[in-house]
């Protein structure tokens, strides 16, 4: 596999083999001009980053093509589906930006003509019961390099097998006592063709459809069927389906054949699954993060879930701006997380207004500035859209500044506060340092600093004074606190979990080994006054220390409580 580790050389061509293909068939009019995809996620689970690309792309292409995409519950397995799935699903597709206007699915609604397919394929010679059991099913199935043996039940007649198929359906036998299997060839190199199973017994209660079933199909069954039955134009699905297309376009072609289905057919196409370093895109790996406590829920900001991604205040467009990014490709591969961090960073730094906030904050008293005085300063909303106008920022003897922004004894090329030094209060005065004030255990507990009367920004002569340091501050007597998290990445090693170099033969190591043990961290931060009413959701850039969101579900106008989105550059970048 390649790593792709810088935005430039994933950066997508303006087209790709999907796109190609899709124009293909516009230009021949296999369609009549019809481009039709779908999203059919089995709710069993939240929906992840990976998905992120498969929705961008599906939704993306009918979006561009004029066409539609469907939103379909893929919930043909009676075992695992939960409304609560459903609902996030939806919420999550809708957070995206993407409609499926009146083509929402559920494949379980499909199961009368699943099954009437089935005696088709029967009464046809395509399909049969196979009464052997599990293990001898695998023991004929063959190997890669051997054929797989016939069924001694491969040649039971149709009759026979109506009769059988009937009494599956009607709950005469016990789960696994039979399966009907579509009659291929059990000689085939592709494992995927030796008869595969079409049909099993399971006496389990769906969610959708109770007890009305106590047979149901195969899912390699029964999507072509869902999207034959949706008119799908381009059936997008990632690489490890792709031994089973032979069976997708066999099935379809004996439907087909029966009257079941009009041609051209749908044409599924595979492309690369996202692997993306620092997280890990399995549902089961995200339901043991989950249940463990590892995190704090499904949407904890630290999990690749889209809830997730949503209240750590990652954005839709720049999932969109991801997805383009990387586009689509027939090769597994991996894409760094920066890549995803920047595209969210540079949709921020568009949309979001800047604001003031001090994270680890120690007093700075200017001891020749008044007790009691306040003045207003002008800040800017967005330096790179002054139609938004400025704000103003209170002035006074006393202000918060980062404690990492005074070193009583300065290190090499350090630009800030010291004893003798003159920085730049950003939107305010220069100011020259005078020294601090510390606790017995020798903590500065206050920077005392002196402020030049005639250097304020915006007024004439304002720059006489150079400086080099530029430092963010709040008025203690306007500032008040509020809770930061300040959220990292929820692994420490790019691939959770896998073997390193050096890795004695025997070590085992999970991905919750790799856990990184700093992934999140809170804060009292002072902020700006009219950070104070921020709705939750609101979005913007604290200057020098990234982009914040107003938590969606702790976070109240008059009680903010932010999260760190992502800090303004890379930070892991090696
Ligand atoms: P599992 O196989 O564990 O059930 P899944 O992620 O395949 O999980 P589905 O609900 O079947 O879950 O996925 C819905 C759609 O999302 C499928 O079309 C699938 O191919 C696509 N998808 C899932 N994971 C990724 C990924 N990492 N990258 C791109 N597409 C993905
Ligand atoms: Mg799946």
């Amino acid at each position: 596999m390649t790593i792709h580790d810088t935005p430039d050389d994933v950066r997508s061509a303006p087209s790709h083999f999907i796109r190609n293909l899709i124009e293909d068939d516009l230009r021949r009019g296999k369609w009549g001009g019809r481009v039709e995809t779908r999203f059919p996620p089995e709710p069993n689970g939240y929906l992840h980053y990976g998905h992120a690309k498969s929705i961008c792309l599906n939704f993306g292409l009918a979006r561009e093509y004029g066409g539609a995409c469907h939103l379909r519950f893929d919930d043909t397995n009676p075992e695992k589906e939960e409304q609560e799935y459903v609902d996030a699903i939806i919420e999550a597709v809708r957070w995206l930006g993407f409609d499926w206007g009146p083509h929402l699915y559920h494949a379980s609604n499909y199961f009368p003509t699943m099954y009437a397919s089935a005696e088709y394929l029967i009464g046809a010679g395509h399909a049969y019961v196979d009464s052997q059991s599990a293990d001898e099913m695998r023991a004929n199935r063959g190997t890669l390099t051997e054929a797989g043996r016939d069924s001694p039940f491969r040649r039971r007649s149709p009759e026979e097998n109506l009769d059988l198929f009937h009494r599956m359906k009607a709950g005469e036998f016990a789960d696994g006592t039979h399966v009907l299997r579509a009659k291929i060839d059990m000689a085939s190199p592709n494992i995927n063709l030796r008869d595969p199973a079409i049909y099993r017994i399971r006496h389990a209660t769906h969610h959708n459809t109770g007890d009305e079933w106590c047979i149901y199909p195969m899912y390699t069954y029964a999507h072509p069927i869902e999207d034959a039955i949706e008119g799908i134009t381009h059936s997008l699905c990632t690489l490890e389906f792709e031994d089973q297309r032979p069976f997708y376009d066999w099935l379809l072609d004996k439907l087909a054949e029966g009257g079941f289905f009009p041609r051209p057919l749908p044409q599924q196409i595979e492309f690369a699954r996202l692997n993306l370093s620092y997280v890990v895109l399995s549902k089961r790996k995200l339901i043991q993060l989950v249940d463990e406590g590892h995190v704090g829920g499904w949407d904890d900001p630290r999990l690749p879930t889209l809830v997730g991604a949503r209240r750590r205040g990652f954005t839709a467009n720049g999932f969109q701006r991801f997805a383009e990014r990387i586009g689509v490709s027939k090769s597994d591969s991996w894409i760094d997380m920066s890549v995803l961090e920047d595209c969210m960073r540079e949709d921020l730094n568009e949309a979001a207004p800047r604001r003031v906030a001090v994270l680890d904050p120690v007093k700075l008293i200017l001891t020749n500035y008044a007790e009691g005085q306040t003045e207003a300063c002008q800040a800017p909303n967005h330096p790179l859209k002054p139609e938004l106008g400025k704000r103003e920022l209170p002035f006074g003897r006393e202000l918060w500044i980062e404690r990492e922004d005074f070193m009583e004894v300065p290190s090499k090329g350090y630009h800030r506060l010291y004893p003798g030094n003159l920085a730049r209060l950003r939107y305010g005065y220069v100011v020259r340092c005078t020294g601090c004030e510390k606790d017995s255990t020798g903590r500065v507990t206050a920077v005392l600093a002196e402020y030049l009367p005639d250097t304020k920004s915006g007024t004439p002569g304002a720059d006489s004074v150079k400086v080099k340091g530029n430092l963010h501050w709040v008025a203690a007597s306007h500032a008040y606190a509020a809770e930061i998290r300040l959220y990292d990445r929820l692994f420490a090693h790019p691939y959770p979990g896998a073997r390193r170099e050096g890795d004695p033969e025997n070590l085992e190591r999970s991905f919750l080994d790799d856990l990184n043990p700093a992934s999140l961290s809170i804060v009292t931060a002072q902020l700006e006054p009219c950070l104070r009413n921020a709705a939750p959701e609101d979005r913007f850039q604290f200057e020098r220390h990234g982009y914040f969101v107003a938590d969606r579900r702790d976070s109240r106008p008059g009680t903010p409580v932010f999260n760190r989105t992502v800090t303004l550059k890379d930070s892991w970048r090696r």
